[in-house]
């Protein structure tokens, strides 16, 4: 765009100003333009407070466009957060690691979490609500199953994108694998989980979920080498949580046949 000239018209002014922000693309800020200019003859506003005024609109709208990004690219499967979990619930779970986890200081050196117990303990819940903070702090994140990571390398391979595929999970600061040893993975999911995990190896943070406890990977992989490198990577520098305590979806069916039972007891006595 030209520099105005001193002698141009307001009106010519105006409308070379919302070129500007047209030509900048800050179309929330073209959109708020009248309405700010109204606000600072109304409220007689200084040049720099109208100015911080326009440009914190267009700030904001960027935001939360870029939050909702991350989110989306983040394939969160729950909205849980950290306060939908009950630590009373689970008193094996320490609330204070959780909690010192959710402050994110563990991305900064590229530290894992593990989560390790039975089905049902809050495993995923944990992962997703850290995740959730890491998404709301604006860090790129990716949920994952470890079934759905080794079906997409497979893929990606067959297809000749093994390069691309493995460009991807290497880049999230924060990837979430969950279910890992739920279901049996092939031979080459299990080097592909690997590889993944190595080339993420003290550059960004991984958290896994597992039911299979770390001295029965072995057995779990079907491989002892690929395991114990596994191991290797992931424990260097990790926060292992074991989560052994009841499990919090059959606590549910557990109260619910419970008051049945009362409800019968009560109605035949
Ligand atoms: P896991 O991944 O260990 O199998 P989930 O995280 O999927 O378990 O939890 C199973 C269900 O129980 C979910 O609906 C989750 O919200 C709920 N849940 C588990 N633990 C807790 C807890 N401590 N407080 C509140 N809800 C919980
Ligand atoms: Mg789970």
């Amino acid at each position: 765009m030209s520099t105005s000239p001193a002698h141009m018209s307001e009106a010519r002014r105006y409308s070379q100003l919302r070129a500007h922000l047209s030509y900048l693309k800050l179309n929330d800020a073209f959109e708020a333009l009248p309405r700010v200019l109204d606000q600072a003859r109304g409220e007689n506003l200084s040049l720099t407070a109208a100015l911080e005024r326009l440009l914190e609109i267009e700030v904001e709208a960027t935001e939360s466009r870029r939050l909702a990004a991350r989110e989306r690219f983040a394939c969160l499967p729950e909205p849980w957060t950290l306060s939908d979990f009950d630590f009373s619930a689970q008193p094996g779970v320490d609330e204070k690691l959780i909690r010192d986890l959710a402050t994110l200081r563990f991305l900064d050196d590229a530290s894992n979490v593990l989560f390790v117990g039975p089905p049902g303990v809050g495993k995923t819940m944990l992962s997703v609500a850290l995740g959730r903070a890491a998404v709301d702090a604006g860090h790129r994140v990716y949920f994952t199953t470890a079934a759905e990571l080794a079906a997409k390398c497979h893929k990606a391979a067959l297809e000749g994108r093994w390069k691309t595929c493995m460009r991807f999970f290497a880049g999230p600061r924060l990837l979430i694998i969950d279910e890992l040893g739920y279901l049996p993975l092939p031979e080459d999911g299990a080097s592909a989980l690997f590889q993944v995990i190595n080339q993420r190896y003290l550059k960004s943070s991984t958290i896994l979920s597992t039911n299979v406890g770390i001295a029965d990977w072995a057995s779990a992989f079907g491989d002892a080498t690929v395991a114990a490198a596994m191991l290797d990577r992931l424990l260097h520098r990790a926060a292992v949580v074991g989560i052994d305590g009841p499990s919090y979806r059959l606590r549910h069916h557990q109260n619910h046949a419970d008051s049945l039972r009362q409800g019968v007891n009560a109605r035949v006595s």
